[in-house]
């Protein structure tokens, strides 16, 4: 790591401490900390992650760094402050906001999220791209959750940071958020790396419904196995915890996890009731990504399942598959 690695990471952890002080410990943090407990989180969860509140001024950052002596720019390369292109004034990007640090692969505080108190947008305001801050590279949670993401040869995607930290308190420890809902390549070689299977916990609204449908699509073509815990319209993953309970929440992930074919076929079949043009397209695209299916066993239930909810004989759909050497069906 070069030194201005370092420094940017240096920076972060003492923006860090001092944000999270003022949260936790002063009466300016009050009202946030109480919003905080009132989401469901506990004292333990907030210092646990190191959450923080960043006060309400332009120069809070800029002058508790530059008294350890770091100049401007070097706080402005790091993402903590944001600059006026016209009069090149700097002051602190984020003001007014509860703010979630985020670490590297290594461990490494090297950016924030920060969520605002006040209605203002934007709701989610991120570190911009900096040496270490790529959103492509990132996922939100992935070094906590290495570990058990190995054992358990599973991780859970998810959209929301609130989501991950929520979900983070009960067993289903195995989860990552991505930075928005865009994944890219390079967040698919991370996975690959990682894991065989990706489950994917979107938000229910139409947002979180088409994030399922072209990241499971890319994820199935890259050769992972994909499946879904489908929530119901307007919920996600944290406020279906607030709404039913750690237990009910876990409960619910242990039963409700659905071969993203099939959840994508049970999709398709609402869709195109009424539409015979649509029902044999949306078949056709399905026999496609049936052909993803790693498991011999799954491909085949699978298969059978479609060809009863599609109505087709089951041999014409595993006519267009190609052959599995030494495979009996
Ligand atoms: P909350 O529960 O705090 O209202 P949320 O996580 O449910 O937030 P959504 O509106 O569902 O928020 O957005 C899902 C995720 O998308 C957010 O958690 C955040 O990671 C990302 N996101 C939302 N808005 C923005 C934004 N303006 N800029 C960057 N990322 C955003
Ligand atoms: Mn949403
Ligand atoms: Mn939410
Ligand atoms: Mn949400």
């Amino acid at each position: 790591m070069n030194s201005k690695d370092m420094q940017l990471i240096a920076m972060h952890n003492i923006m860090i401490e001092l944000y999270h002080h003022i949260l936790v410990q002063t009466t300016e943090g009050e009202a946030a900390l109480q919003y905080m407990l009132d989401r469901g989180f506990t004292l333990e969860d907030i210092k646990k992650e190191k959450i923080g509140l960043s006060p309400n001024m332009n120069d809070f950052a800029i002058k508790a760094l530059s008294e350890k002596g770091y100049s401007n720019e070097a706080m402005f390369q790091a993402g903590i402050l944001s600059r006026n292109e016209e009069t090149f004034s700097y002051f602190d990007r984020f003001r007014n906001r509860i703010m979630i640090p985020i670490k590297n692969h290594k461990g490494n505080f090297v950016g924030f999220t920060s969520r605002s108190l006040d209605g203002s947008t934007p709701k989610y305001l991120n570190t911009p791209e900096t040496d270490l801050f790529q959103k492509r590279r990132l996922f939100y949670n992935l070094f906590d959750a290495f570990k058990m993401i190995r054992s358990k040869n599973e991780v859970f995607l998810m959209e929301g940071h609130m989501d991950v930290l929520k979900v983070k308190t009960t067993k289903v420890k195995n989860i990552v958020g991505l930075m928005g809902t865009s994944l890219s390549n390079e967040h698919v070689e991370i996975l690959k790396r990682s894991c065989d299977n990706v489950t994917l916990m979107f938000d229910g609204d139409t947002a979180g419904q088409t994030a399922t449908k072209s990241i499971g699509e890319n994820l199935i073509k890259s050769g992972l196995n994909v499946y879904v815990i489908p929530l119901s319209e307007g919920q996600d993953p944290d406020e279906l915890i607030v709404e039913k309970g750690v237990e009910a929440f876990e409960k619910y992930v242990y039963e409700n996890k659905i071969s993203f074919v099939l959840y994508l076929a049970e999709k398709s079949i609402k869709e195109a009731k009424g539409n015979d043009l649509l029902f044999t397209e949306r078949l056709t695209e399905l026999i496609d990504l049936l052909k993803y299916i790693n498991d011999d066993i799954e491909q085949s239930r699978l298969v059978k399942e479609i060809a009863e909810m599609f109505e087709v004989d089951r041999e014409v759909i595993f006519k267009r598959l190609p052959n599995r050497r030494n495979t009996i069906r």
